[in-house]
């Protein structure tokens, strides 16, 4: 029989009512056979995420050892989705012994992967499935990073033992035996890998939105739904901005050619996006697929006379952020010069200055000019590259909407370009993209 493997975020999670929602659509199909769940996310705008009074329980308990105040609010929201689902279940004992773990153990990933931990074991009991805890199949190596030798084997087997389960998503076992967690959101990557590890025909993800949006619906009032995407548009805009899936949930199922769809938990009857392998997919009749962006960048731009012909020059300016442990999120060249587009997060507290000192001693520029509060927004599609004159549009209509284009990188697989500009120009500048190669039906 097929199988599904479906991942439900926090907004699907957040309360009794929308947990019922989800148990609904589970049981609606007997070959979604394993579900991946996040912590109780939202249930109003300034609500506060589970996952993020963990991570203040934890600085609590570091400060003071005590993290009872905050831990009353989350022992609060699980108490009343336990009443909202009648569920006879004594979730006070394991809350009892979570918090003085917390306290005790003072570790930040123990803390917050304790939102997903209780919500699974909830779930599983709504549900009536085994809960199959992260910690014993999901493990990261020595570097941190997803150790998949290790974990599939191990995923395979313990779960052909379940006719189903419930798996919290968002951490695994480090290389130290302690508990660790991906980067926020990550219960997308959780939800991607058991579906490898289960050769699922699907992986479902299931959300507050009914697919992939063409752009950030905060910016552009009810953007075009995307029907159907592949792997590398994805991975370009979830890199660039748009979350709705984790930028590093596609390598799992990519491997596994397992195509993903966006679901809506609260619209269930809506199409979603899929998400398509690259070889399954066809390109449809748009130019341009989406517009995703992030702002908070720093440059570094660095100009000298036969910069080209100066074997090493590139080398010696990224030893130095591999020196100073900095990663770089691009690195747009021309003949004599180079950029260096930073996030602004890495560059605190004097490291900036310090960088820019070191790459005028080391590399002697004619010129090092730094450029502060930028925003990269990136235009992805796999019809760019065919269409002659997109980055003409492009650019025509940042112009026409005044919006100074500062840095220019077209992406070396010809599916985007990315801008610089001002952190203060962002939103007009999605906007204007948007309404360029979508027309201005939605534009705001
Ligand atoms: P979950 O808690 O289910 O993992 P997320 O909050 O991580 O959900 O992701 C869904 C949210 O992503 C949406 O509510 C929406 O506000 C936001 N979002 C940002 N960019 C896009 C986009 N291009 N398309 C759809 N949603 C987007
Ligand atoms: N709960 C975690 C977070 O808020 C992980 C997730 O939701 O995917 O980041
Ligand atoms: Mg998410």
């Amino acid at each position: 029989m097929s199988v599904k493997v479906c991942k439900f975020g926090g907004t699907s999670l957040a309360d009794g009512n929308n947990i019922s929602k989800v148990a609904e659509i589970i049981l609606s199909d007997p070959s979604r056979k394993y579900a991946v769940v996040s912590a109780p996310g939202k249930r109003f705008s300034d609500d506060i995420k589970v996952t993020d009074l963990l991570y203040t329980c934890y600085k609590e308990s570091v400060e003071t050892g005590d993290c009872s105040e905050t831990f009353a609010k989350i022992r609060q929201r699980f108490h009343s989705i336990i009443s909202e689902l009648e569920l006879q279940f004594d979730i006070d004992s394991i809350l009892d012994r979570t918090e003085k773990e917390i306290e005790e153990n003072k570790d930040a990933d123990f803390t917050a992967s304790r939102g997903e931990f209780l919500n699974a074991c909830i779930v599983a009991v709504k549900l009536g499935w085994e809960f199959v805890d992260a910690k014993e199949i999901i493990f990261f190596d020595k570097n941190g990073s997803f150790d998949e030798k290790k974990s599939y084997p191990l995923i395979e087997r313990r779960l052909a033992k379940a006719k189903n389960a419930v798996i919290p998503g968002f951490y695994g076992t480090g290389a130290d035996g302690r508990i660790k967690t991906f980067s926020r959101g990550g219960s997308d990557i959780s939800g991607s890998i058991i579906a490898r590890a289960v050769n699922a025909e699907i992986y479902e993800n299931w959300t507050d939105v009914s697919g992939f949006l063409a752009c950030d619906p905060r910016i552009v009032y009810k953007p075009e739904k995307i029907e159907v995407i592949s792997f590398k548009e994805l991975r370009e805009l979830s890199y660039m901005g748009a979350n709705v899936l984790h930028a590093d949930a596609i390598f799992p199922v990519r491997k596994g050619d397992i195509p993903i769809v966006i679901k809506n938990t609260f619209r269930p009857e809506d199409a979603g996006t899929l998400i398509l392998p690259s070889k399954k997919y066809t390109p449809h009749g748009n130019i341009v697929t989406g517009v995703a962006g992030k702002k908070d960048f720093t440059v570094i731009y660095l100009e000298k006379s036969l910069m080209n012909s100066e074997i090493g020059f590139a080398r010696r300016a990224l030893s130095i952020l591999e020196r100073e442990k900095i990663n770089f999120e691009h690195m747009p060249s021309g003949i004599d010069t180079l950029s260096l587009v930073i996030e602004s997060k890495y560059l605190k507290n004097g490291t900036l200055e310090k960088l820019v000192e070191e790459m005028r001693e080391e590399l002697s520029p004619d010129y090092i000019r730094v450029l502060e509060d930028i925003a990269l927004v990136a235009t992805v599609g796999h019809g760019m590259a065919a269409n002659i004159g997109t980055s003409a549009r492009l650019f025509g209509a940042l112009s026409a909407a005044g919006v100074n284009v500062r840095m220019i990188d077209q992406g070396s697989s010809e599916l985007n370009i990315i801008v610089g500009i001002d952190n203060a120009d962002y939103e007009k500048c999605v906007r204007a993209i948007y309404k360029e190669f979508f027309g201005d039906k939605n534009g705001k």
